[in-house]
């Protein structure tokens, strides 16, 4: 399931009559908890910029194996292959092309990949929570920071 089917499998679920009022303030602290995950993960800049972020964080490290010193990554910038992606293979995988198999790709891909799955967690244990009136694992899910 998406994440977009888990949102409104959710809100079906949760404006069930039956949801007692502290379950559905837990599930809202939840929402709140992945708000910002949710914005990436929704729009189309969201790998771009997500990328954007991680190359600010590692800048000056040694992000790019090529022989360009004018390399974008190397100077914190976005490659212009990952700009404006429909497909994030793709683009990687061209970039992979013209700059060698640098690290950064496969953690920054990892981070993706794990913001990604920790919305959904978060989802899907609100749906649980909501379906059984019980907020024990969501407690667990939405407290681990
Ligand atoms: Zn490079």
């Amino acid at each position: 399931m998406n994440v977009n089917d888990l949102i409104s499998k959710l809100e079906t679920v949760r404006s069930r009559p039956d949801v007692s009022l502290e379950t559905d303030r837990r599930i809202k602290d939840a929402l709140e908890y992945i708000s910002e995950d949710l914005q990436y993960l929704d729009s189309n800049r969201g790998f771009e910029e997500h990328v954007e972020e991680y190359l600010k964080e590692t800048q000056g490290g040694n992000v790019c194996d090529c022989l360009n010193p004018m390399c974008p990554p190397k100077h914190g910038n976005l490659p212009v292959q990952i700009r404006d992606v429909d497909d994030i293979d793709k683009a990687l995988s061209d970039y992979r092309m013209q700059h060698g198999n640098p690290d950064w790709i496969s953690s920054c891909r990892a981070e993706w990949k794990s913001r990604k799955k920790r919305v959904k967690n978060v989802l899907e244990e609100s749906i649980l929570a909501a379906k059984h009136d019980d907020i024990s694992n969501l407690d667990e899910v939405i407290d681990d920071e």
